[in-house]
């Protein structure tokens, strides 16, 4: 049986804001170069806020002095781009596209035949050097507790008015959707959720630097990057941490089931 992503069309690659860290950027600059992963990127604009700096764990945005951007704060992020089979709609520009001559019905999945998924063959492009926050969909790690969350799929809000923007063609997810059965796979993905939390960290550092120092024209931002390379991530790697369990969940009949196969009371 195919998982669930093999029969999707990637909607979470075309719903969600993809934002990254400075680490993810520097994947893609040693994966594509460096002038593809500037044109796949970009820096996302918000209201300034003076609190950004309270969650550490939420990835800091950077701020720039120049003309037309003071006031505004911006994260690094996937650049989305106009997809072809959805018009209308817009998709990370690593994401690849066809459309299926056959709809690809999964069993497992009710309405499946109705779901734009079933017409549409997505693929990453950079799979294997894919930003953190893409390798962890849709687990979530949770520093206070130090353990894993299985995400519920958002309701978005225009996958009501766009099929695009759709996610996971399923009620509800489940571990094995995404190939979560084996100890091995679990533990990866743990190392993974590890990895982002640490990625988050030495990211928000840099990007601290980069706030509190008198030069911050958006120009130089690619050289700070450059250059900040991975001398913080490496404090973050060593000594290895312990991988935690993933046993938390936004989805109240998922979260019984994995309590009662870690031998928890539910
Ligand atoms: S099944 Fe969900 S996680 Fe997998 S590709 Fe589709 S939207 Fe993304
Ligand atoms: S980098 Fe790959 S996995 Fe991440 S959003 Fe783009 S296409 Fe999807």
């Amino acid at each position: 049986m195919s998982s669930i992503c093999d029969s999707c069309h990637a909607g979470c690659c075309r719903a969600y804001r993809l934002i990254i860290t400075i680490y993810d950027f520097l994947d893609l600059v040693n994966a594509v170069g460096l002038e593809k992963a500037v044109n796949a990127t970009t820096f996302e604009s918000m209201p300034y806020n003076p609190n950004y700096a309270i969650n550490k764990n939420i990835m800091f945005p950077f701020i720039f002095d120049n003309e037309g951007k003071k006031g505004l704060m911006y994260s690094l992020a996937l650049k989305k781009v106009d997809s072809l089979l959805f018009p209308g709609t817009t998709k990370c520009s690593f994401l690849h596209e066809e459309s299926r001559p056959e709809p690809n019905i999964n069993p497992e999945l009710r309405n499946h035949s109705q779901h734009p998924g079933s017409k549409v063959s997505a693929m990453c492009s950079v799979y294997e050097n894919r930003p953190t926050m893409c390798r962890t969909y849709p687990i979530g790690f949770n520093p206070n507790t130090n353990t894993s969350l299985l995400r519920r799929r958002e309701n978005l809000p225009n996958a009501a008015e766009k099929a695009a923007y759709q996610i996971c063609p399923k009620e509800q997810l489940e571990l094995t959707d995404f190939g979560l059965t084996k100890p091995e796979t679990i533990m990866k993905k743990n190392d993974e959720l590890l990895l982002s939390d640490a990625r988050t960290h030495a990211h928000n550092e840099a990007v601290t630097r980069w706030n509190s120092q008198p030069e911050r024209s958006i120009d130089k931002v690619v050289s700070f990057i450059l250059g900040i390379g991975n001398s913080l991530i490496a404090s973050y790697q060593a000594p290895k941490m312990q991988a935690p369990p993933i046993i938390e969940t936004s989805i109240p009949q998922a979260a019984k089931a994995l309590k009662k196969k870690a031998g928890q009371r539910v």
